[in-house]
């Protein structure tokens, strides 16, 4: 069986170089790796919060998480702020990292849903560490509360992921990646099997290939243009297509948290990061003009902007193939779903691990690209039911944009885990999908969800000793959150 020898990736991106670090790091003394990208065309210059799991990303690369947050400009990110979302001036956080402790054989929020049905006022958030710390804007790496078995504060990061994208490009071709500069301008398709033989650059020069990699964003030049990968149009169920970017001089205390404010027809992000703050509208342009949005946007800064507003239109979905041939797409040439949980740069990442999983040799198993493609589809549809959840769990009846997301039909994989966890709080991972249940019960019990019950093994202990227990937990993190240092103290200290 004969190796792959010379991968082409199109596209110098975040998704590009991501890929391109990876596969030098783990496939690199097989194969030559060349990756194209055009200054003149550019990336899509946003993207900015992540997920813990990048940490992971870093960690297969050896990079340094301090010289990645000093590269990057980059800051902590604990969690991220919901507010407008169930209702108008109703908030709430999806913290990172756990929330209390189990007991015995239920999940811990089993006993927090049982003092709840006792009537007692107790807040899921005392629960958590990071949402504590958050709270309070401090920051350390710690991985165990000291003399307990309770763990530390789960992290991910604040960006500039162009910044990322240049760290990692350097990185790139100190492991051998070679870049060549230009715009690809006719993707050549082989005779017999339609699988693709080349790419031609404007300069004449032609790039021949095993395994072509799709990096081009949202043009798609590969998947899309010359193997004619159908997209599937998620647009019925997560509405806005539309984001306006716009950053802005930093304000006020440098938060370990991300913002996401529901407004009239989307919701604006409010990324910190160590030189400026990140802002954008994602809206709906069925309910709301661009310049309305804009002026929203605008109108709701924390400092002065420092660029022109920028424009970026997009349809929710994914295709349905993502590996087609000797093709795989990854980043936004793949799909894109708004940045509300900050999954893209996550989605770039697991595609690069699914592929090294499942990387081919020059035959190119068809059952082997036939599971790639189930797996991707997979996660994109179970983040897309969750960022719904985000949406049709709301009783705004302010504008018609939110009572028509209430009033939407949702895919049935949502509807069953909503319908499940109303009866008596049950919330099950599925498979490998991305969030597990604290994060859906975070945004469930935040957008007044309640269940009717709770589990009954809660009752088998007695009352007054749940109560002790999740006093004492709820001290332990409140004690704990506030011995940290600041977060911009932690990061003058290791990342400016
Ligand atoms: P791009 O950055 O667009 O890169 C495409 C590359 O292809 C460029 O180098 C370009 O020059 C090259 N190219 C294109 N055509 C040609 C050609 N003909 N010849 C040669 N080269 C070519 N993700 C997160 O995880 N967190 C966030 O907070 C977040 N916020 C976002 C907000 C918005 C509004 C949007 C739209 C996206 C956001 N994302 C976020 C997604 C994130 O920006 C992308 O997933 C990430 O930047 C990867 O993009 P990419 O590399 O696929 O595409």
């Amino acid at each position: 069986m004969e190796n792959i020898q010379h991968i082409v990736i199109v596209g110098g991106g975040t998704a590009g170089w991501m890929t391109a670090a990876a596969l030098a790091k783990i496939i690199g003394p097989l194969s030559k790796i060349t990756l194209v990208e055009s200054e003149q065309i550019g990336t899509v210059g946003v993207g900015e919060a992540t997920i813990p799991s990048i940490r992971l990303f870093n960690q297969l690369l050896g990079l340094d998480e301090n010289e990645v947050l000093r590269k990057t400009k980059g800051t902590i990110k604990l969690g991220i702020e919901f507010t407008n979302w169930g209702r108008l001036r109703s908030s709430y956080l999806h913290a990172f990292g756990n929330l209390g402790l189990d007991l015995g054989m239920a999940k811990f929020y089993q006993y927090w849903l049982k003092q709840k049905h006792q009537g007692r006022d107790c807040s899921l958030w005392d629960y958590s560490f990071n949402a504590q710390a958050a709270r309070l804007n401090r920051f350390e790496r710690i991985e165990h509360i000291e003399g307990t078995p309770l763990s530390g504060l789960t992290h991910a990061f604040h960006f500039d992921a162009g910044l990322y994208a240049r760290y990692l490009r350097e990185h790139s071709e100190k492991q051998g990646v070679v870049r060549l500069e230009g715009k690809v301008n006719r993707v050549t398709l082989n005779s017999e099997d339609g699988s693709i033989e080349s790419v031609s650059l404007e300069n004449n020069d032609i790039i021949k290939g095993d395994l072509f990699i799709d990096c081009s964003g949202f043009k798609a030049l590969l998947i899309d243009d010359a193997l004619k990968s159908r997209y599937e149009d998620w647009t019925h169920y997560l509405p806005c297509d539309r984001a306006i970017a716009v950053p802005c001089e930093s304000a006020g205390e440098l938060l370990p948290y991300t913002k996401a404010t529901a407004r009239s027809a989307g919701w604006q992000w409010r990324i910190p990061l160590q030189h400026r703050i990140g802002n954008g509208h994602v809206f709906s342009s069925s309910y709301i003009s661009d310049d309305e949005a804009q002026a929203q946007l605008m109108s709701n800064l924390d400092g002065a902007p420092t660029a022109e507003p920028k424009l970026i239109k997009f349809t929710t979905g994914m295709r349905r193939e993502a590996w087609v041939k000797n093709c795989v797409a990854i980043g936004l040439s793949n799909g894109f779903m708004e940045p509300l949980e900050s999954t893209s740069i996550h989605l770039i990442q697991s595609a690069i691990s699914r592929l090294l999983t499942l990387f081919p040799n020059k035959e190119f198993s068809q059952l082997e690209i036939d599971e790639f493609n189930r797996q991707t589809a997979f996660e994109f549809e179970s983040i897309r039911d969750f960022l719904i959840l985000h949406y049709k769990a709301n009783s705004r009846t302010d504008t018609d944009f939110w009572r028509d997301c209430a009033d939407m039909t949702i895919p049935e994989s949502l509807s069953n885990k909503i319908e499940l966890f109303r009866e008596n709080g049950r919330l099950f991972r599925n498979n490998d999908e991305l969030f597990t249940d604290v994060g859906w019960l975070q945004v469930l019990i935040g957008q007044e969800i309640s269940p009717k019950g709770f589990h009954p093994i809660a009752d088998t202990i007695e009352a007054v000793k749940v109560d002790k227990y999740l006093d004492d937990l709820k001290q332990i993190f409140k004690r704990e959150a506030n011995k940290l240092g600041s977060h911009s103290d932690f990061i003058t200290r290791y990342a400016s």
